[in-house]
């Protein structure tokens, strides 16, 4: 059986003062992890990686980063390698965010190599897919996020493979409010999983799919009740401790 796993993405949010007050809360209220089958990280801005390295050593709280560059090391000013991750001991950087393919021009090109060298770093990258509002709407999310997934596919071998997460996150449930429902989620991360399964069948049936997009305490437990949904990648309910706690027991 899959284990659950629940990641905050907390974006660019968040202040000395205000991260730690967050990490305590969430270290302090997931403190009884040895009842619980969800695992749980954060993913903080980079500057912060080293309080939550301070705050979280030796808690079952995991911590990650929410990009990370493709290159190893060299000429790339403002770009932080994975091995600079690892330095802090994250075990997940976020790869491919819808935010950052919309923003920064990644391709899925790109984020699969930025899952590459991850790996390489040892870290777990969190590889996310997803449609925009206009693709499903003209019935295109099937071969849009398949495409994002076979980049990945495309680079990485299958032991490695077996190392990813996925995420799906529909780009119009992100930060909106709008949640895809459970049928509708389900509905992707099957297709996502058979696609990993066609390469190998192990490995898809081992690999955690995250659904993110609005998730909340109150509609956490009915996504992860779902088949192929393995878990959640939250953002905005991840910036409250009480909020972020409520998803990861949900996944309980
Ligand atoms: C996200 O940014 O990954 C996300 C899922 O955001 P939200 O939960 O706020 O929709």
């Amino acid at each position: 059986m899959r284990r659950k796993l629940v990641i905050g993405n907390w974006k660019m949010n968040g202040s000395r003062d205000s991260i730690s007050v967050l990490l305590s809360g969430v270290a302090e209220g997931l403190a009884a992890k040895a009842a619980q089958r969800a695992d749980a990280a954060v993913c903080a801005p980079a500057p912060y990686l080293a309080q939550c390295q301070a705050a979280l050593a030796g808690t079952p709280v995991a911590w990650g980063a929410q990009d990370v560059s493709a290159f190893a090391a060299g000429a790339y000013t403002g770009e932080v390698a994975a091995s600079m991750l690892a330095d802090f001991a994250c075990r997940y950087v976020i790869v491919g965010h819808s935010e950052r393919r919309a923003y920064h021009q990644e391709s899925n090109e790109l984020v699969a190599q930025k899952a590459l060298a991850a790996l390489a770093a040892g870290l777990t990258p969190v590889v996310c897919v997803g449609e925009t509002l206009a693709e499903r709407e003209a019935g295109q999310t099937g071969v849009v996020v398949c495409a994002q997934l076979q980049a990945v596919l495309d680079v990485l071998e299958t032991p490695a493979l077996g190392k990813i997460v996925l995420a799906y996150e529909p780009v119009w449930a992100i930060g909106t409010g709008k949640t895809a429902t459970p049928a509708m989620a389900q509905e992707v991360h099957a297709l996502l999983r058979k696609q990993v399964a066609a390469r190998d069948a192990a490995t898809a049936g081992g690999m955690q799919i995250l659904y993110g997009g609005s998730m909340k305490p109150d509609n956490a437990k009915e996504l992860m009740a779902q088949p192929d949904i393995d878990g959640g990648l939250i953002g905005g309910a991840s910036l409250k401790a009480a909020d972020f706690l409520g998803i990861v027991h949900a996944a309980d």
